[in-house]
């Protein structure tokens, strides 16, 4: 035990001043108000793993209002205070939040209900929680600063790389947790245990996640969609199935995790075509429903994506996709219906498109689009035509779109080939508007 109070300790030292001053001060704190306080949850897990976390969970045993207030007076954030949950947060001048919560014995409360050994409130705020991982705490009050308080064999499962949960009711008990214990198995590269593997398939099979809120279900998908490394989140998610429990039609096959792999590759290439950055977000997630019954497709959409804008935007990409890859299998497309067809259409489309496509000819042509068309302009301009003598009015915009046509469909290239073809269609418009 002393053994990992020192490398508690020793972790410690290695965390940024600033954090450490805090962590120190936090103690402080709790030692003139004579409460026990604590660092919890994913903070210690990530000081334990060596990795960076700025948020920062404190457990109050005692009134963790009163606490925030004290801390605040020192630190000088905003306070936001939850009297009635015993909850308070202070967000800092860097941005970073603190949040505190209170750890009340409960069976001072339910006398009763004592438990034979006498739990600390500690150990039922951690029992809460869902991961042994994520139910650690490290003490900070001076005469303890740093000792490790591990009551459900976090720290041997950090070592062994597992995802554990603490009692077999807690994925029915909380379905989000299905999906908590996926995104923290594919990020840090653990395993879930046998166990809890089995309580995951039982609570899927019993359609637990049809329960948990659009909400609740975008907050824990949205972060692996964040990550660069998406697709091993969707692997994990397939291996459980969880696709078609979150919605029966909601088939997500071979061919699909194929070309979900080959994004990354797809925008690697598009890069090299042009200077914008796609949003691969909504490339993901556009692949992800490729084959979903797009008369539903917004009943599903709420639960991955919360702007109704890029909502609005994935469902016209999916709308146009049949008609788009029809068009782009026509032999000798023309160049101008080519560019009128992809320029109503976003980078994202244009990925996607090919990402998803099948077809050499729609590849081909998507290709040819973003290297020869996308970026048309005219070297000319109105003042060319003020030039010609022309008189400014309505006509300007017509011969000068008339001449982008002539342009984009490669009859001209020239800024002289330009004047001379807008100097022709003027003309022609003209003689048009004597007859
Ligand atoms: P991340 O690095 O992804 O932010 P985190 O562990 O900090 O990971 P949060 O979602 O910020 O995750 O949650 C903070 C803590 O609250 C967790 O470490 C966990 O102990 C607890 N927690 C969060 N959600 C749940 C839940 N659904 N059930 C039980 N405990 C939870």
């Amino acid at each position: 035990e002393k053994e990992t109070e020192i490398k508690c300790l020793d972790r410690m030292k290695h965390l940024p001043e600033e954090t450490y001053d805090f962590l120190e001060l936090v103690g402080k704190i709790g030692d003139t108000l004579d409460k026990k306080v604590y660092v919890v949850g994913g903070f210690v897990r990530d000081l334990l793993l060596k990795r960076d976390n700025d948020d920062i969970d404190i457990v109050v045993e005692g009134d963790g209002v009163l606490f925030a207030e004290e801390l605040n007076q020192e630190l000088k954030g905003k306070l936001l205070t939850h009297e009635e949950f015993g909850t308070a947060s202070i967000k800092l001048q860097n941005n970073n939040t603190i949040d505190i919560v209170s750890a009340r014995r409960e069976y001072y409360e339910y006398p009763a209900a004592l438990p034979k050994v006498e739990k600390s409130s500690l150990w039922n705020d951690l029992f809460r929680r869902d991961f042994t991982i994520n139910c650690m705490a490290i003490q900070l009050n001076s005469e303890s600063f740093g000792k490790l308080i591990d009551y459900f064999g976090g720290l041997q499962d950090l070592k062994n790389r597992k995802i554990r949960v603490l009692y077999n009711l807690s994925f029915i008990e909380d379905p989000t947790r299905i999906l908590r214990a996926i995104r923290f198995s594919a990020r840090m590269g653990f395993s879930i245990e046998n166990e809890t593997k089995n309580f995951i398939m039982e609570a899927i099979r019993d359609q637990m996640i049809t329960k948990v809120s659009d909400d609740r279900i975008r907050e824990e998908i949205s972060p692996m969609l964040e990550d660069e490394n998406f697709i091993k989140y969707v692997i994990t998610m397939q291996t459980f199935n969880l696709f078609e429990a979150i919605d029966t039609d909601l088939k997500v096959t071979k061919e699909t995790m194929r070309k979900l792999g080959g994004i990354q590759e797809t925008m690697d290439e598009f890069g090299k075509l042009s200077s914008q950055q796609p949003d691969i977000k909504r490339i993901i997630i556009t692949q992800i429903f490729r084959d979903f019954p797009i008369n539903r497709l917004y009943d599903i959409l709420g639960k991955f994506v919360v702007n109704k804008l890029l909502a609005d935007n994935i469902y016209y990409t999916l709308e146009a996709k049949e008609d788009l890859y029809q068009l782009l299998t026509t032999e000798d497309l023309d160049r101008f219906t080519l560019y009128n067809t992809l320029s109503q259409h976003s980078l994202e489309d244009l990925v996607f498109y090919y990402n998803d496509c099948e077809e050499a000819y729609i590849k081909h042509y998507i290709t040819y689009y973003m290297l020869h068309l996308k970026n048309i302009k005219l070297s000319m301009s109105g003042e060319d035509l003020l030039k010609l003598n022309i008189k400014p009015g309505p006509i300007y915009k017509k011969v000068l779109e008339g001449v982008l046509k002539a342009k984009i469909s490669g009859e001209i290239y020239t800024k002289s080939d330009e004047i001379d073809y807008a100097y022709g269609l003027y003309k022609e418009m003209k003689g048009e508007e004597n007859v």
